[in-house]
């Protein structure tokens, strides 16, 4: 068989795992509970107050921790899932990559509540190439229920793939010119924050209903759980909140060493961006900084922060 007939007859294959399982009759390993729910809040920092006290609910982006397996392994995946791995690995496609999430949740989950859940191999893809290398995306579906009633979706996709062969490491002073900074991520969730960028304007959304106001750019409110907003426009001045002085690892289209601050508002939320105008040993925490937009190259503007107050 030459190699083309080789890559048909593998689609083939992997397109036979469609709607066939890949976690039957899931269990989670603990009810929906408080000590849980804390720590995830602690650690994203989210303190709206539907996570807690007597009526609490789980932050509904928790819905897959309540699935995992932890250390000691997944529960109930599926021989089909294995063999659609071990088939992905025999054509070559040895790594894999985590590529993106997306959630529906159904019914909010709330301390006490026992999980069960189901996850169907929904599609594998024909042969992509990517930056990373040519490989297959496999999502699965994973539909989670509460007392046995649905209570969200979880399709989660990944990439197995063969890497691309990379460019041996160059001493930092022959590295490519041309390499650009990272695009960055622009969403219906964030697509007003750019807009504004493009018209030289630092957008800090307000919550609709407690007009409180946060950054980055989020659907809903942290302090209410509203999702109504609108946007004030930024004044420009801040000061460096906290800063850190990168020097490893290396990034393309970076030189190290540089700043990154937090900068604090005179709104008061804080953003992350680069301190310019200032050698990188010389930001300060305090320091005051005023807006400006960095031309970055043909497609990219960035809102940075040059050190000293408005002229
Ligand atoms: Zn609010």
């Amino acid at each position: 068989m030459n190699g083309e007939g080789a890559a048909h007859d593998i689609d083939a294959r992997l397109k036979a795992y469609e709607g066939r399982a890949a976690v039957s009759a899931g269990i989670g390993k603990d009810l929906v509970n408080e000590p849980m729910i804390r720590h995830w809040c602690e650690a994203m920092g989210d303190t709206n107050p539907a996570y807690e006290g007597p009526h609490a609910v789980a932050p509904p982006t928790m819905l897959q921790a309540w699935t995992m397996g932890g250390l000691s392994g997944h529960t109930g995946r599926s021989e089909a899932y294995d063999e659609l791995l071990a088939l992905l690995d025999g054509a070559g496609y040895t790594s894999v990559v985590a590529t993106d999430c997306e959630q529906e949740y159904l019914r909010p989950l709330r301390p006490g509540d026992a999980i069960t859940f189901d996850a169907v191999i929904e599609s594998v893809s024909e042969r992509k190439t990517t930056k990373l290398g040519t490989g297959h995306f496999v999502t699965t579906r994973m539909d989670i229920r509460a007392g046995g009633e649905p209570a969200g979706t979880h399709r989660f996709r990944i990439l197995k793939y063969a890497p691309a062969a990379r460019p041996s490491r160059q001493p930092e002073t022959s590295r490519k010119p041309e390499t650009r900074r990272p695009r960055p991520v622009i969403n219906r969730d964030n697509a007003g924050f750019w807009e504004g960028v493009a018209e030289h304007r630092l957008l800090i959304q307000r919550c609709g209903t407690c007009a409180t106001l946060r950054f980055p750019w989020l659907p809903g409110c942290n302090a209410c759980g509203s999702q109504r907003w609108d946007t004030v426009e930024a004044s420009g001045s801040g000061t460096v909140f906290s800063y850190v002085v990168m020097h490893h690892p290396p990034f393309p289209a970076f030189d190290p060493p540089y700043a990154v601050g937090l900068i604090e508002l005179a709104e008061g939320v804080r953003m992350v961006s680069n301190v310019i105008g200032v050698p990188y040993d010389k930001v300060r925490i305090g320091m005051p900084v005023t807006l400006t937009f960095l031309r970055v190259d043909e497609e990219l503007e960035l809102p940075v922060f040059r050190a000293g107050g408005e002229d």
